[in-house]
């Protein structure tokens, strides 16, 4: 009871210090492993009725599941090793001091703070997941024990599991101890401060030409939106800023981006990733693609060649490895214990239910939609349209079959994009004449085959912001109406059913995509196949991105800090 009285009035705050310092409280305080003044391990008689629900991470789909959470009849607890949200969108602007750290984070205390639902938040880790007793075992580096860490259990009856990804090395040798990653707020800051490191030790005295251009070789490995648009802010950085305050050393800085593929942005549309390399290569950027990473040592990064298998190596100031993301160890625990092995990231159905677990969602770059199952749905679309079991459809029932499967699965537009995909579309329609004949008769297992061919390729939905933001308020829509359902088991008669749930499956939404290439000029991909690079795409990305901000906070913070870019240059100081 006090407890919930210190919650709901923080004055008392000051008596509850008196109170447990003097009462030998503190000890049974920390004991009874509790925080925020709620006992974890045993939740307040008062809100034993209430179903507790935990959340692993404050990043896009935790934080989004939190702000569309209306239901008060929850006791939520969310746990995470940092206690803000960060905007990742504008973390290579962060590298270069075009924004600061601090103006695209919110705590998120912040953001719960005005909600009317019991929600409390633990600053710890959490390192092993029990889903058969229900329990999540976290640790805490604010804690007092030995190590000097916290330890505590919290059980719950909803486990939803946020907690993204990690940078991927591919078990490169040498990558973990010699490369940056660009992850974290942290990472950023790092970055911003090696860049500087670089050019001061670069510009000291008794150093011979070649050891400068050493250490102002900066290599970025990965082609993909985040290695291209931070090599786009460095070029940025160092051709409008660096070389006015570095004039000596100025002609032997270097930015050089090794991709394995045969292209840069290649998730993109080719006009886009056409543009792109013409631009880096007219910006002197080091293109070179199908060039793998074998190992990096000190102070040199080794090449392979994809083609000809030659070997190479270049010597650096600087890596940023930037490959993609990777499995988290707690996870890779947790799929062991469950039986999911040999995946990159938790296999969940299409309302989020981590499969072969109760009550335990999954959601953002942790999880992945089990795509054998969609394949299996698309079968059945198929077989349902072919009425007359001739194995074959007509252009119209073709027509109607693709637009049944983009609307159950828009993430296969994506993939319609992709080339090899449009090949084989190509191949069923108009390698056979006019499309329009209704008369042209498809067959089911061609399409169906070469469907399977692209399975490898249409593994999930992209892991984006935008795909774990929608996820979260996805859930967090179930859970506002979780009760109603329960009053009324059988829900809408089209969604009962042996497998099925009560509420609609996610459907993801794609409202397209961005690659700033610097120099003021970005490349937009919006639905519809509309593609528009340039000067005014880079406006349309200011303005979408000052929107999506968290709040209007962070919002007044990033739109002064490109004013002050705009008009004062970005801050070069080593701090
Ligand atoms: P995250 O946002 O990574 O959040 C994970 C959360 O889990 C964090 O709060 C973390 O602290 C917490 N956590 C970690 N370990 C634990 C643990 N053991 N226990 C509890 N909590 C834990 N996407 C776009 O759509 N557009 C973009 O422009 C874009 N740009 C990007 C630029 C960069 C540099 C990066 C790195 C990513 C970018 N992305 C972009 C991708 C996007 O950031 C991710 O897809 C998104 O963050 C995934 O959300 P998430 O909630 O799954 O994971």
């Amino acid at each position: 009871r006090f407890s919930r009285a210190f919650h709901d009035h923080p004055s008392l705050s000051k008596l509850l210090i008196v109170f447990t310092v003097s009462g030998g409280g503190l000890v049974a305080y920390s004991e009874s492993k509790s925080y925020d003044g709620v006992n974890i391990a045993a939740p307040p008689e008062l809100d034993s009725k209430k179903k507790r629900v935990v959340v692993l991470g404050t990043g896009w789909a935790g934080t989004s599941f939190l702000k569309t959470l209306k239901n008060p009849s929850y006791d939520v607890k969310v746990i995470s090793p940092r206690n803000y949200f960060a905007f990742t969108p504008l973390l290579p602007s962060v590298t270069c001091g075009t924004v600061e750290a601090r103006s695209i984070v919110e705590p998120i205390r912040n953001i719960v703070r005005k909600k009317n639902i019991d929600i409390c938040f633990a600053e710890a880790e959490c390192i092993k997941i029990d889903a058969e007793n229900k329990k999540v075992y976290c640790q805490s580096n604010q804690g007092t024990n030995l190590n000097g860490k916290e330890e505590f259990v919290v059980e719950y009856d909803y486990l939803i599991i946020a907690m993204g990804a990690r940078a991927n090395t591919f078990n490169t040798p040498g990558v973990v101890e010699n490369c940056h990653f660009l992850k974290e707020v942290e990472d950023a800051q790092k970055i911003r401060r090696t860049v500087i490191d670089c050019f001061e030790r670069a510009s000291l005295p008794n150093l011979g030409d070649e050891e400068r251009k050493r250490i102002l070789q900066f290599v970025v490995v990965g082609g993909g939106p985040t290695g291209v648009e931070f090599a786009a802010e460095l070029h940025d950085y160092v051709n409008e800023d660096l070389v006015k305050l570095y004039p000596k050393v100025k002609d032997l800085a270097k930015i050089t981006l090794l991709e394995a593929g045969d292209h840069i942005l290649n998730m993109f549309d080719k006009r886009i990733t056409a543009f792109g390399e013409e631009k880096f290569r007219r910006d002197g950027i080091d293109l070179k693609t199908g060039s793998m990473v074998v190992k990096v040592s000190d102070k040199e990064i080794y090449t392979k060649e994809r083609g000809s298998g030659e070997t190479s190596s270049l010597p650096y100031g600087m890596v940023v490895w930037s490959t993609g993301i990777g499995t988290r160890p707690v996870i890779m625990d947790f799929m062991k214990q469950i039986g999911q092995t040999n995946r990159r990231a938790l296999a969940t159905d299409e309302w989020l239910r981590v499969e072969g677990c109760d009550s335990v969602y999954a959601l953002g770059d942790c999880a992945t939609i089990n795509q054998r199952k969609v394949m299996g749905d698309i079968s059945s679309i198929f077989n349902k349209a072919d009425k007359d079991n001739s194995g074959t459809l007509s252009v119209k029932e073709f027509q109607e079959v693709i637009d049944d499967i983009l609307e159950r699965y828009p993430q296969v537009e994506l993939y319609l994009k992709n080339k090899q995909m449009r090949d084989i579309v190509d191949l069923l329609t108009d390698s056979k004449g006019d499309v329009a004949k209704e008369s042209i008769e498809l067959n089911i297992e061609e399409f169906k085959s070469a469907l399977s061919q692209v399975d490898s390729q249409m593994k999930n939905l992209p892991a984006t912001a935008q795909v774990a933001a929608q996820q979260g308020s996805y859930l967090a829509d179930c859970f506002n109406r979780m009760e109603k359902c329960e009053e009324n088991p059988e829900g809408p008669l089209r969604f009962t059913g042996s497998g099925r749930h009560r509420f609609r499956p996610f459907r993801y939404k794609h409202f397209g995509q961005f690659a700033p290439l610097g120099g003021e000029q970005t490349a937009a991909q919006l639905p519809g196949d509309w593609v528009s690079i340039g000067h005014s795409s880079q406006w349309l990305w200011y303005s979408v991105y000052a929107s999506k901000l968290v709040s209007w906070r962070t919002r007044a913070l990033v739109v002064s800090d490109w004013s002050r870019r705009f008009i004062f240059g970005r801050d070069s100081s080593r701090i």
